[in-house]
């Protein structure tokens, strides 16, 4: 499958434009994903990554529901079995763009929709879509 690179501005988004976090932008950027992932980990796991460790570490991750083995970054696999279980995940103090991404982190980057988004998060979906649909990409966030 082929997709041609469109401006964004041409794209008509919707409540049901389906999102994700956009690996390819962070690749290209000069922003530093490991420091951000590390940012959205609890306290306790923060203190353990402390940035010296540039290098993502691998581990074998099986998921529960298909089985599948994948290699996963460490940090992302203790976020997914231990930070975003915590209460403080995400709460309404969490600043809309991080909670969406929080919640990309821990299901897999399953395009969601900022109606869907809006559900999980109990939040308003007209500003969700206009957050994620704005000229500035915020974290890689872009629809699929
Ligand atoms: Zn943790």
């Amino acid at each position: 499958m082929t997709t041609t690179p469109r401006p964004t501005r041409l794209i008509r988004l919707t409540l049901d434009t389906l999102f994700h976090i956009d690996y390819d932008w962070w690749s290209k950027s000069d922003r530093d994903l490991r420091m951000y992932l590390r940012s959205q980990l609890c306290a306790e796991h923060r203190a353990m990554y402390t940035g010296d460790d540039r290098e993502a570490e691998e581990i074998d991750w099986v998921n529960p529901e298909t089985a599948e083995v994948k290699r996963l970054d460490g940090m992302v696999l203790q976020l997914r079995t231990h930070c975003s279980r915590q209460p403080d995940y995400i709460t309404e103090h969490t600043g809309l763009v991080d909670a969406a991404f929080r919640i990309f982190l821990i299901n897999d980057n399953q395009p969601l929709s900022a109606r869907q988004l809006a559900e999980q998060l109990n939040r308003d979906p007209e500003t969700i879509l206009k957050t994620l649909s704005g000229r500035q990409i915020y974290q890689g966030l872009r629809p699929v």
